[in-house]
């Protein structure tokens, strides 16, 4: 147990003139550091203490980089917080390192887990209806078939295990044909074909909106436009492409259908009910003859973020995911990275690991094209910092970043996609999103995701109803506080008592183990955060 009796401090490189308190309650005045000065100030937990004296101007170092400088003096054993410290501007794109990428990591073989794999090779850790909406228009009535569905038909169909609205503000009311436009519209035609939701595409669509269905899915939308045995988009009920077994699938589609509420013969709210559940018992009946089959681990498309940090996530949490991250791409399974200025200020690290030049080049046309974004609303990186992070002891994004990046682990990167494509690569990629947790969350699921790992320091009950989300905690106080929202406790490694290979194989085990179906803490209390689109394009 740490107590005021026992001061414990974390320096995480030897060239840091700066340590991490670990004491819950922080630590007091006076207080000596063994092997250290003595406080000078109060210092909060997971907050910075000097280890030398830093006159105004010197270089911060922690994680061996440079998180700033001091704005005044400080002494040894003084706290270091964010008003005491300079950020330093963001690193130039120009003359960034080359890529050296660390060796490949060695194989690691004969871990499995139990999945439903579909018919174009991917495999779901949940067994899911999901519906799919062109716009906002429907969410009410969507909402209200979702609940009937649950109540009425899922019994039914006992192998499924719930359904899932999609729904978003996106659709109508926005410069659909702004060229950024494309991101948030790949983003929900990608979200239908999620591993989860076994092939089976469900469209409810309002009729007069900017996203027409056959916008969103244009492989579907070819027969409804041409072929005089089917109805003309928008002017019949519900209809489909009939799904014949051994059929090839389109697109990795098993079985496409969309209910238009504006249709002539919806007569009363009740008859759009009837459509929706008629439809959707379709796709329940392909749905419920999924069964889970043994699958290697590199089926596993896993993706990593952190929400609510505190300095102790670039401690034990995020290295602790970066230690998996590494046993995964080991693995041979998918990982992906995100969150845009959360790796900004590593840059520099991120085109050194890159495995070709190819992918130096893509980290770079990402960030520097969320650069620009930022730009355009008069902003940059430095508005990703929350109040929380800052009480939490981060004083600035560069330090964030520092924490943020590790959850990549140490291997080479392999590939790069942009916000809403679908990642088609193993190993690890940098998805390109937003920091936001629910962005970032709705593009790692439209970009295949079958597995979410989340890290917390400060604590959010996140969750997504699409996919299992693990989260794990940075300290021991919020693992014991939180101890039925939290699926890992990471806080062991601060403590001492278990080290990030622990808590990385731990975490390992657990994604196989959840990915063949065991529950997490969100999925028990039925926590499910929105799906938020990223739409940089204007709004009308
Ligand atoms: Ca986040």
């Amino acid at each position: 147990m740490n107590t005021a009796a026992t001061p414990r401090t974390i320096r995480i490189h030897p060239a840091d003139n700066v340590a991490v308190v670990v004491n819950d309650g922080g630590l007091p005045a006076g207080t000596a550091l063994p092997g250290g000065p003595t406080l000078v100030h109060a210092v909060p937990q997971g907050h910075k203490v000097a280890l030398a004296d830093l006159p105004a101007g010197t270089a911060v170092r922690r994680y061996n980089v440079v998180i700033g400088h001091t704005a005044v003096d400080i002494p040894a054993g003084g706290w270091v917080n964010e008003q005491r410290l300079v950020m330093p501007g963001a690193r130039s794109f120009d003359k960034l390192p080359a890529p050296q990428p660390p060796a490949e990591l060695p194989p690691l073989t004969g871990h499995t887990f139990q999945g439903y794999r579909n018919a174009d090779g991917s495999v779901g850790t949940r067994n899911l209806l999901a519906i799919t909406t062109t716009v906002q228009c429907v969410a009410g009535v969507l909402e209200f078939a979702v609940e009937r569905i649950r109540q009425d038909l899922l019994p039914q169909y006992p192998n499924v295990d719930g359904v899932v609205g999609l729904t978003h503000s996106y659709g109508c009311g926005v410069a659909i044909d702004a060229p950024d436009a494309i991101i948030p519209i790949r983003t929900v035609r990608n979200l239908a074909s999620n591993p989860n939701f076994g092939g089976e595409v469900m469209v409810l669509s309002l009729g007069c909106e900017k996203l027409q269905p056959e916008r969103l899915f244009p492989a579907h939308a070819i027969p409804i436009q041409t072929a005089t045995d089917a109805p003309a988009a928008g002017a019949a009920g519900p209809w489909e492409v009939p799904t014949v077994p051994g059929r090839e699938t389109r697109g990795g589609v098993a079985g496409f259908g969309a209910v238009c509420l504006q249709d002539d013969q919806h007569v009363g709210f009740m008859s759009m009910i009837d459509s929706i559940l008629t439809q959707a018992r379709g796709h329940l009946e392909r749905l419920n003859r999924r069964q889970r089959e043994t699958c290697p681990a590199s089926d596993l498309v896993v993706g990593v973020q952190c929400g609510g940090s505190d300095a102790f996530s670039g401690v034990t949490a995020n290295p602790a995911v970066g230690f998996a991250t590494d046993l995964l791409v080991r693995a041979g399974a998918t990982v992906m990275f995100s969150e845009n200025t959360e790796v900004r200020d590593a840059v520099d690290q991120l085109t050194r690991r890159a495995a070709t030049q190819d992918v130096a080049d893509a980290i770079v046309r990402e960030l520097a094209w969320y650069d620009a974004y930022l730009a355009r609303g008069q902003a940059d990186r430095s508005a990703n910092t929350t109040p929380g992070n800052k009480k939490g002891g981060l004083s600035n994004i560069v330090e964030k970043a520092m924490g943020s990046v590790v959850k990549s682990g140490n291997g080479p990167i392999h590939g790069v996609i942009a916000p809403g494509e679908k990642v088609t690569q193993k190993g690890l990629i940098f998805a390109a999103t937003p920091a936001s947790d629910f962005i970032c969350g709705t593009l790692q699921l439209a970009a295949g995701m079958n597995l979410h790992v989340f890290t917390t320091g400060r604590g959010t009950p996140y969750g997504l109803a699409e996919c299992p989300v693990i989260k794990v905690a940075t300290r021991d106080d919020l693992a014991r506080r939180w101890h039925d929202l939290m699926d890992i406790n990471a806080g062991r490694i601060a403590s001492g008592e278990a080290s990030i290979q622990d808590v990385g194989w731990e975490l390992f085990q657990r994604l196989l183990d959840v990915a063949s179906g065991q529950r997490t803490w969100a999925e028990k209390w039925g926590l499910r955060n929105d799906l938020v689109l990223f739409n940089p394009a204007p709004v009308t």
